[in-house]
């Protein structure tokens, strides 16, 4: 299996992980907007056990967004690293910390209702305006 290296922008973070995501997307809700300072967060899910901290363990600071998610980044650097839902143990890894390429690419769009007005959509992924039903 290839793996795939991550990092904080002062690399005091380093993650590693196996290039297989159950998939990638991108979210634009106003939660991920505040959360990576950008229009919209682009994540690949996976659980959380597949998720190797090579490095700076102690660096990663967590804030409780709510009772079944919590987000991860870098306490010296600020970078945001990923969510974890607390019941599935799932982490939805922000793609920018990616130090690799990996062999999969975001498909979809999801929380386009809310997503940043200036943004325009440039793929033709599917988009959903909160979650896809399932
Ligand atoms: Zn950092
Ligand atoms: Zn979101």
């Amino acid at each position: 299996m290839k793996m795939l290296h991550a990092s904080c922008l002062c690399g005091a973070v380093k993650l590693r992980l196996p290039d297989s995501f159950d998939y990638m997307g991108n979210c634009h809700c106003g939660e991920c907007r505040k959360f990576s300072g950008s229009d919209y967060a682009s994540v690949g899910g996976l659980d959380g056990d597949k998720v190797e901290v090579m490095q700076g363990g102690d660096a990663i600071a967590r804030f409780q967004k709510s009772e079944e998610t919590r987000l991860a980044f870098c306490r010296h650097c600020g970078s945001s690293l990923f969510s974890q839902k607390l019941s599935s143990g799932k982490i939805n890894l922000r793609l920018g910390i990616l130090d690799d390429v990996p062999s999969q690419q975001p498909g979809f769009h999801i929380f386009v209702g809310s997503k940043a007005p200036w943004h325009r959509i440039g793929d033709d992924c599917p988009q959903f305006e909160t979650r896809p039903s399932v």
